[in-house]
This record gives C-alpha cells, structure tokens and sequence, in this order.
C-alpha cells in the first residue's frame, strides 16, 4: 500500500467491477469507479469535475496483436483518441503528471535482442504502432508546455498475479498470451498448450521473453509519479527484469508451481513473433530506483494461486 486514494475509469471492455470490489477488500479502502470511455470527453470533464487528482495512470489501451492486425481501425481509435481525450481534459483541469502504459513492442526488431530507451522505435504491427504514436504525442506535448510531466513505461511481458490470489488476470476468450494459456492448462480448462515454434535460434528452440511479475509491474508505477523529473520532461523506462525465459522454461516453472502436468503440441511459429528479446533495466534502476524483486517461480506460485482460487476468472 503507497497511501494514495484511488479512483478507477474504465469502460470495461475487457473486465468487471468485480476485481475492484477484491481491491476494496484487500486495502479496506473504497475505490471510486465511473463507468465511463475515455474518448467521451463531456464524461471524462464530469470526472475531473468531481475528483481532485495529483496524476494519472494511463492503462486504458487494447492490447491484442493479433486483433490490432484485423481490426487496425478499431485499435488507433480507441488508443490514440483515449490518449487525447485524456490529456485534453487534463490540460484544462491543470492535471499534468501522466505516467502512461507502453510496451516493448515500440522496440520492434532491432539488431540486439536487449533493448534499450535510446534505441529508435520500430514496431512490426498496428498494436505497436500505437504505443509509439502515443509515446511520440506524449514528447510533442512536453514539448510544447514544460509544465507537463510524463513518463511512458516499456512494459515487457507481465504474469504473475497477486500474492492472495484474489486478483488475477481473466482474459475474454481464448488467451493469447502465454502465461494465462499455461494457467488455464494446468487447471484443466484447455487441453493442451500450442507452442508456436520450437526452431528458434535459442536455447531450447522455442521463444524468449522477459517476464515480469505484476506486483513489480506495479510498484514501477509507484516509482514512476513519485520520481520528481525536471518539468516540461518526458521519459521513458523500460520495465523489466533483464533475462529472458524461452517458452519451456516457463512450462517447467509452472509445472513446478501448480504439480499439474502441462500437455502442449509444437506447432509452426506464429506470425509476426520474435525469436528473443529482453529489456535493459538498467535506466529504471539507476533514476526510478527500481528493479524486479520476483522471480518467475514467485510468477507462476502468484498465478496458481489465482487460477487454482478461481477456475473461471472473475466469474467464479
Ligand atoms: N506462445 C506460445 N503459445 C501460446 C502463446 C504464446 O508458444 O499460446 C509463445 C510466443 O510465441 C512467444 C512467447 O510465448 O515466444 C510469449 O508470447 P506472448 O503472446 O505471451 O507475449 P508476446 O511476447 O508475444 O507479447
């Protein structure tokens, strides 16, 4: 707990209100909540209206690679007309620190698989492309009123969930990330897991990632607004824990965490996937004064406990 009352805007596309009354039972504090989308301005001003806020924390994107491939259309409208509203309403209300979700994505293929802040932003797909438009817009906008604050943060791959199992990620559909798919394996809701690719130029063949539990997600944001930049500064720091996990290595730990066997089928690679990446934490360490503290057994111990507690999400 960092002390700070909450209040929640979401227009629930992809969640309920259910884990924020699980917030409100594991803080005993209220969470206010408005029903609202961020692109309908005159709701966003009746919030601003309402509430008195020191800063945001910008989350509201879709995030599905895949989808933003079909549906490019529907991603730019929802992640950059958000991103405007938001700062537009902000702007008048005189709210000018935003700490703002983005992804290693923007990253793209670059030739090391370790990336770094000053690496140029090169994403393969309209999801990416997204974060980097927002990213550019967010610089511009520090640009043109030093009285902003912004911090984008790269996230690299979250799991895990938290440590009481009460909260947890629940997916609409069929996952499309690794870690909620081995999860909903192990706990007998899909029969097997399809890795995509075992010929990869890694260690065992198959993909690798920087995994990161949530809760350290989490508390990089508390580091985030409560570094104190140089106004009119905008920054961006990669979150993550600086190794990498290739797809089996996340299996084995899960197998581990659960005792549940995970069954899974190789099957070609999936379009537009990487063979290896992993973040340079090194700029969060140094000036956020954060870095990881879980390790993927705490991951895949956290996520059990959720997907063990609660078989069918939120819904259970
Ligand atoms: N992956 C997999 N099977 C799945 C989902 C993902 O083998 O059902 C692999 C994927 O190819 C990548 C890694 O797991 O190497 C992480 O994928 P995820 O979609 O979780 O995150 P991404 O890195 O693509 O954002």
């Amino acid at each position: 707990m960092s002390g700070y009352s909450v209040v929640v805007a979401d227009n629930l596309c992809n969640s309920s209100v259910e884990p924020l009354r699980r917030i409100e039972k594991l803080t005993g504090q209220p969470v206010t909540f408005y029903n609202i989308d961020l692109r309908d301005e005159p709701a966003l001003e009746n919030v601003f209206a309402q509430e008195n806020f020191d800063g945001v924390i910008h989350f509201a994107g879709l995030k599905a690679v895949g989808d933003s491939v079909t549906n490019p259309l529907g991603y730019y409208d929802n992640n950059l007309l958000s991103t405007i509203v938001l700062c537009r309403v902000m702007a008048r209300h005189n709210v000018k620190q935003l700490v703002f979700s983005s992804s290693a994505t923007v990253y793209g293929i670059q030739a090391s698989p370790k990336y770094v802040e000053t690496m140029a932003m090169a994403p393969v797909n309209p999801y990416g492309h997204t974060k980097a438009m927002i990213e550019q817009i967010l610089a511009d906008l520090c640009m043109s009123d030093p009285t902003w604050r912004i911090t984008a943060l790269r996230y690299f791959n979250p799991i895990g969930a938290h440590p009481s199992g009460l909260i947890g990620e629940d997916p609409n559909g069929i996952p499309n990330n690794l870690f909620p798919f081995v999860m909903q394996v192990a706990v007998g809701k899909r029969p097997e897991l399809i890795v995509f690719g075992n010929d990869y130029d890694t260690v065992d063949g198959t993909g690798v990632r920087d995994y990161i539990h949530v809760v350290d997600l989490a508390l990089g944001h508390i580091a985030a607004l409560e570094h104190d930049p140089e106004p009119g500064s905008y920054a961006t720091y990669n979150l993550g824990s600086g190794s990498g996990s290739s797809v089996f290595e996340v299996v084995d730990a899960f197998k581990t965490a659960s005792g549940r066997d995970i069954p899974y089928k190789v099957a070609p690679r999936r379009s537009g996937d990487l063979a290896i990446y992993y973040a340079d934490p090194s700029k969060a360490n140094r000036l956020l004064n954060w870095k990881t503290a879980k390790t993927l057994a705490d991951a895949c111990a956290d996520g059990w406990k959720w997907q063990s507690q609660n078989p069918n999400g939120y819904a259970s």
